[in-house]
């Protein structure tokens, strides 16, 4: 496989499915990882972001000169026009960050993306979604993945089904993957598959 650009490796799941762990890993061994959920945080900081989203939700979302996330996300949890009213304040900038990210690492061979609604989100920006090369999904059995969210956020199974249900199946997510490391066993399990998928990876490269 002859390449000058970068391999770009799409990595997704469901929340608590193991995304996270998958990535530190992957910093461990030296590799790349640009994370949209740190992006999304630094979008947020912007003050002229702060002040759209206030502007829209009212001050009430707002903790002083900040936004305070989780009363934000609790607006746009079960509001689907309130959460396309913030995806297109939010969406546009977070291209803009993570198409610049791409760009500096133009050096690397391959780089990660470590993007939690990848699916949700892959037909909103058909250019940018359209230079990830390949799609990881980490996943992981419903059981294993409530009881990791609850002690991980330090929510009740309510809380943790709701969040849960309002993302698409993991095994939808499974169907679109090019790849899927399954997360249901212990750390060293899930290390061994990331280290034999990077392996195939780099085999393509010679
Ligand atoms: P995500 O980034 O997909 O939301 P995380 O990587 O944060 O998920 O994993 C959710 C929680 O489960 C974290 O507390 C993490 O430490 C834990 N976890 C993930 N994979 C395993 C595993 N194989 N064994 C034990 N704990 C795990």
């Amino acid at each position: 496989m002859m390449q000058n650009k970068p391999y770009i490796v799409g990595i997704t799941g469901g929340i608590a499915s193991g995304k996270s762990t998958v990535t530190k890993h992957l910093k461990g061994l030296g590799y790349e990882v640009i994370d949209f959920d740190k992006i999304s945080k630094e979008v947020l900081e912007n003050r002229f972001v702060i002040r759209e989203v206030s502007m829209t939700f009212g001050d009430y979302i707002l903790d002083g000169d900040k936004v305070n996330r989780s009363r934000l996300a609790k607006v746009i949890f079960n509001d689907r026009y309130a959460r396309q009213k913030l995806n297109e304040i939010m969406h546009p900038r977070i291209y803009m960050k993570a198409t610049r990210e791409i760009k500096k690492l133009h050096n690397e061979k391959i780089i990660f993306l470590d993007i939690p609604l990848l699916f949700e989100s892959k037909n909103s920006y058909p250019k940018f979604y359209s230079q990830i090369n390949e799609i990881w999904v980490v996943s992981s059995n419903k059981n294993i993945q409530i009881s990791r969210l609850m002690l991980r956020d330090q929510i009740n199974l309510d809380e943790a089904e709701g969040k849960i249900d309002s993302q698409l199946k993991l095994q939808l997510k499974e169907k679109l993957a090019d790849t899927i490391i399954y997360n249901n066993g212990d750390l060293e399990n899930l290390y061994s598959q990331v280290d034999d998928q990077l392996k195939n990876l780099l085999e393509g490269f010679k």
